[in-house]
């Protein structure tokens, strides 16, 4: 477009000074020509041809006198011109017969080609005509100067767009994913051979990249434990199952705010401290359970770059580590009520404040206590056999009717002062097991059913065989356990009545090392009560075991 524009403009300005000065030495020929016409015209007429002539528009005729004076002009009154004497061509004509100048006019404003001949009566003819300069001429051909500008540009630019189009197209119709040269400019074929390679390298690492992706959301979704990482503006960046779960939204979907998981001021602060660079855990409650939180500040080139949080149920731990600090309370003050009894006697006794005939009972009770500090003791020794990383028991083939009725054996004294009518129905069930366990199982529900029931009770057991379990039955028709006690009675110390079982000895660790001895075995027990009617708990043992 710019060279077309360029070629346009420099053709119009050597046309038009080629042209002008053509018509320059046209002109020049064109006005003697006329002057000598005119000449001859008044030689031969005088003024009266002047007076009738009708000239041209873009000449004026002038009659000068010899003393230089205007007879006549085609265009101004003659009065009101002055003396024409001095006139560059009159001057010439006057002596050389002939002149002529380029004169500004003042009068017409314009540039004037002024020719003049004598005649023989010595008057001058002249005749004038205005003359374009070249750059009036130039500003004449200005308009159609412009509208071939104009339209050469238009073609120039539709040609262009066409030409540059063309050029591009086999540019442009390279397949990036599938580059052939076939189809393009033989000149492309080292760029196009790059781009082949370079394709299948990215392809290569894309596939690397989603295999390795793959891999790891296979782990982090497979991991119990919630993996969160989330950008400096805590907007997660990516999250595995587990979290969302943990953290009881599983409708959360990355790129949200993480305060949109849990929005508690610990939560907060402690990814706050994380985002100071400061690796920080908290326990938040959530779904109904705790969590712990973990938020590690991670940071690349000095500069933190998001947190990675690790969310952990912790539940069971809380309940543990809650069970543990009730467990040693408990025990302290199960061991300190008969200890501080023990002491009062002892120090009576000491001080001789005790009458002879009462030391046999103040023995008496000093024993009892004693006794039931080492029953205490005893059950905490079961129990902590029992916990889950004591050492394995030895077992070995249990008839455990057989059992059963060893430790009824054993409970027979105890019945008969309550006037109990024992009895033991079913089959020989045989288990593989742990006999002191199963026999402490046994014994512990058996006790219960002597100890809680009343005067001319009775007691029942049963050993049955279910098809893949043994199943042992322990009725009695006791004082029974309230509704609302029955889910807490395998608790440590728990006792249903504090106050009443104060009179029936025990130390609320008998169901405990029930439900450990059985869960040992792999099986299972609950009890059904009815409050003031007795009591059956039923033990599920599986066989294979
Ligand atoms: P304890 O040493 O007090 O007997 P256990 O753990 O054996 O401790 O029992 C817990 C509580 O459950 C008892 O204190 C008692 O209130 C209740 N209980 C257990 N067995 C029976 C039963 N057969 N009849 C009525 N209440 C029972």
């Amino acid at each position: 477009m710019i060279i077309s524009g360029i070629s346009v403009i420099i053709a119009v300005l050597l046309v038009t000074a080629v042209l002008h000065d053509y018509s320059t030495d046209k002109l020049e020929a064109e006005i003697r020509t006329e002057a000598e016409i005119i000449a001859e015209a008044v030689e031969m007429n005088g003024g009266r041809f002047l007076d009738e002539a009708d000239f041209n528009d873009d000449i004026r005729v002038t009659w000068i006198s010899k003393s230089g004076k205007v007879i006549y002009d085609s265009e101004e009154d003659p009065a009101d011109l002055g003396n024409h004497s001095d006139r560059k061509e009159v001057s010439e004509a006057a002596e050389n017969g002939e002149g002529s100048s380029y004169r500004y006019s003042d009068t017409i404003m314009k540039t004037t080609l002024n020719h003049a001949v004598k005649l023989s009566d010595g008057t001058i003819i002249r005749v004038s005509s205005v003359h374009n300069s070249l750059i009036a001429q130039m500003m004449s051909a200005l308009r159609p100067l412009l509208l071939i500008l104009v339209i050469t540009a238009l073609i120039s630019a539709l040609y262009a767009m066409a030409v540059s189009r063309s050029i591009v197209k086999p540019v442009n119709d390279i397949d990036l994913d599938r580059p052939v040269i076939e189809k393009s400019y033989k000149e492309l074929s080292p760029l196009v051979d790059k781009l082949r390679t370079q394709n299948i390298k990215v392809a290569r690492q894309l596939e690397q990249l989603s295999q390795s992706r793959e891999q790891l959301s296979l782990i982090t979704e497979n991991m119990s434990e919630g993996l969160i990482i989330i950008d400096p503006k805590t907007n997660v960046l990516s999250s595995n199952y587990a979290a969302l779960e943990l953290l009881g939204n599983p409708s959360f979907t990355d790129g949200q705010s993480v305060y949109a998981l849990n929005n508690s001021d610990v939560f907060r602060r402690c990814l706050l401290n994380a985002l100071g660079g400061v690796r920080s855990e908290c326990i938040v409650k959530a779904d109904g359970g705790e969590r712990a939180v973990i938020a590690s500040p991670a940071s690349g080139t000095g500069m933190l770059c998001g947190i990675v949080v690790f969310v952990m149920d912790v539940t069971e731990k809380q309940q543990l580590e809650v069970m543990r600090r009730e467990f040693t309370s408990n025990v302290s003050h199960e061991l300190k009520t008969p200890l501080t009894t023990i002491y009062g006697i002892a120090d009576m006794l000491a001080e001789g404040m005790v009458e002879a005939d009462d030391v046999p009972r103040f023995g008496g009770d000093i024993r009892a206590e004693a006794e039931r500090m080492i029953t205490l003791i005893n059950d905490i020794i079961s129990l902590s056999k029992l916990d889950e990383d004591a050492a394995p028991h030895e077992t070995e083939d249990i008839d455990i009717y057989e059992l059963a009725e060893e430790i009824l054996g054993r409970l027979k004294v105890n019945a008969a002062q309550k006037d109990l009518s024992c009895s033991l129905s079913g089959e020989h069930v045989h288990i593989n097991g742990s006999r002191t366990i199963l026999g402490e199982v046994i014994y512990n529900l058996c006790d219960n059913a002597v100890k809680y029931n009343v005067d001319g009770g009775s007691l029942s057991v049963k050993v049955s065989h279910a098809p893949m379990t043994a199943r042992i039955t322990v009725s009695d028709t006791g004082i029974g356990i309230p509704q609302e006690h029955i889910s807490r009675i395998f608790e440590r110390f728990y006792r249903v009545d504090k106050s009443r079982s104060r009179r029936i000895k025990g130390t609320g660790l008998g169901l405990s090392i029930v439900k450990h001895g059985v869960m040992y075995h792999g099986g299972t027990v609950h009890a059904e009560s009815t409050a003031g009617s007795g009591t059956t708990f039923t033990v599920e043992l599986p066989i294979e075991k």
